[in-house]
């Protein structure tokens, strides 16, 4: 390597050496994490043992990790997808709300499933819903102000008297693990008045919303059911009695932190800190912010202290207007502002989840002939967890969504086994960009170059490096056939089809990848 390109590339490796890796176990070399369930999963209260059958074959897949889905019961019972929480203290174990088990089956079959993925060396992930509650056993009567839906700050009404479902009481299971009573004290408002049959927006009396949450809707700490009140010492204090029971239980790895935007921005800071000190071992950690604006997640990362990664949402969204701007999408602006580009050890990427797919609350899909270029573009990166969707990689079958297919499958491993080195990027065309990742000494045969358009194809000339010269380079996915050889100067011209992706591997690594 000489002039201008040597520079650049020094420059590179040095910059990563020197950054200030993130010391709480969020980031992760060459991970990639299974997000392990779609919304629509049938309600048969197999799911754990669906998991069981196939922790091997997740393993063998190339994942790190596995996110599994909310483990308590919700209110809809076994028709809860989970994210309705009635009580965290029951994982399928008392007969309450309609059946004993979950949607995903009972408790035993729950630690069962995290049993068998961590004896296949896989990591386990928990969904933690802290919003709210829904479905109390018990209405209450409480003084409360209704607030404009769309403006939370505004107050429609005067003081009104409510009967609120507030008390929880959890009858069925008998203060098993924990007798605590939840009433009206440990929450801050609800969206249902059963004297008047009416649903508003009711903040109770004497308390305010909670001021450090997202300002959607003037302030969005309402989001449903019974709102949480973390002003309340005793809802903060027992939601980390709750935390250490279920890490002792499970064991789990980490934790996926459901609508953070809703919840007081430094309540986890406490909760992790206590999470991590009681398991001595790094916790991983990723919260979903559901905003495209970079600046609300990088805020939110600074108020948490950067205790935990986001979901990189504003890179959805980008992947979204690829895939669904008949080409005109500029392909060089495919990473611009995401978090991936301003705060990429605090960045899981993803390209769908079970919020984003097709008839959920957040529908944005990406379209399918565009999801290889999408999981080739963050799988294929050094920088960011790949979160891959369980949707994505099997199917949706109650939507007639077909799998991916094998070419998500062979991104996975390529990024298991051959996606390491320095990266070299050329965003450089409107329509093809490509970058290339040329390898270590760590991992044989290792570095890949992607092409990658959303347009029409073309070739790209792009350096893997000297080391690489005269080796036989093909394109793993299958969709050009031509062997190219790596010239002198560690270039070639790398080729990609129409409306296409291309990932060019050593001919020699084909039986590892495929
Ligand atoms: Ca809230």
């Amino acid at each position: 390597m000489e002039g201008p390109f040597f520079v650049a590339y020094c420059l590179h490796v040095s910059m990563k050496k020197t950054y200030n890796r993130n010391n709480i176990g969020v980031y992760m070399e060459n991970k990639t994490i299974l997000q392990g369930f779609e919304w629509y999963l049938p309600e048969d209260t197999n799911h754990w043992n669906y998991i069981v059958e196939n922790a091997h074959r997740f393993k063998e897949m190339g994942f790190y990790g596995v996110w599994l889905p909310p483990a308590y019961k919700g209110a809809a019972g076994i028709h809860d997808v989970g994210y309705g929480v009635y009580d965290l203290y029951d994982l399928g174990e008392f007969d309450q709300k309609g059946a004993i088990p979950t949607k995903y089956g009972t408790k035993d079959q729950y630690l069962h499933a995290i049993r068998a993925l961590h004896d296949v060396g896989l990591e386990v992930y928990a969904d933690i819903v802290f919003d709210h509650f829904i479905g109390a056993d018990e209405t209450e009567e409480v003084d409360a102000i209704r607030f404009l839906d769309t403006n939370r700050n505004q107050q429609e009404s005067g003081i009104e008297r409510i009967k609120a479902w507030t008390k929880f009481t959890f009858p069925k299971r008998h203060g098993m693990y924990n007798d605590y009573v939840w009433t009206w004290k440990n929450f801050k408002g609800v969206n249902w008045d059963e004297f008047t049959q009416k649903e508003a927006i009711y903040g109770f009396e004497g308390k305010k919303w909670e001021q450090n949450v997202d300002n959607e809707n003037g302030n969005f700490d309402y989001l449903m059911g019974a709102d949480l009140d973390m002003d309340n010492p005793e809802t903060v204090d027992q939601l980390n009695r709750w935390g250490n029971w279920y890490q002792a239980l499970s064991e789990v790895d980490g934790y996926r932190l459901d609508a953070v935007k809703h919840i007081r921005f430094s309540f986890f800071i406490e909760w992790l800190k206590n999470r991590r000190s009681e398991a001595g071992k790094d916790i991983f950690a990723v919260g979903e912010y559901w905003n495209g604006d970079l600046e609300k997640l990088e805020n939110y990362l600074d108020s948490c202290g950067g205790m935990m990664s986001l979901f990189d949402v504003p890179l959805h969204f980008n992947l979204q207007h690829a895939s669904n701007s008949d080409g005109r999408f500029d392909m060089r602006n495919i990473f611009e502002n995401t978090l991936l580009q301003t705060r990429h050890n605090w960045a899981t990427t993803f390209v769908d989840n079970h919020d984003t797919q097709p008839g959920q609350s957040l529908e944005s899909w990406i379209e399918g002939w565009f999801k290889p270029q999408a999981y080739a573009l963050i799988l294929l990166k050094d920088e960011g967890i790949p979160c891959v969707f369980f949707g994505d990689l099997f199917g949706i079958p109650k939507q007639d969504i077909d799998p991916v297919g094998k070419e998500l499958e062979i991104l996975i491993k390529v990024r298991k086994y051959l996606a390491y080195g320095p990266e070299m990027d050329y965003f450089d065309h409107p329509d093809i960009i490509g970058f290339t990742r040329f390898g270590d000494t760590e991992h044989e045969d290792s570095g890949v170059a992607l092409v990658v358009t959303n347009a029409k194809g073309g070739v790209k000339r792009m350096s893997i490096g000297a080391q690489h010269v005269g080796e036989i380079y093909v394109d793993c996915l299958g969709n050009r056939s031509e062997r190219l050889e790596i010239e002198e100067d560690g270039c070639a011209d790398f080729a990609v089809n129409d409306g296409s992706v291309s990932v060019w591997v050593s001919e020699k690594t084909l039986d590892k990848v495929l």
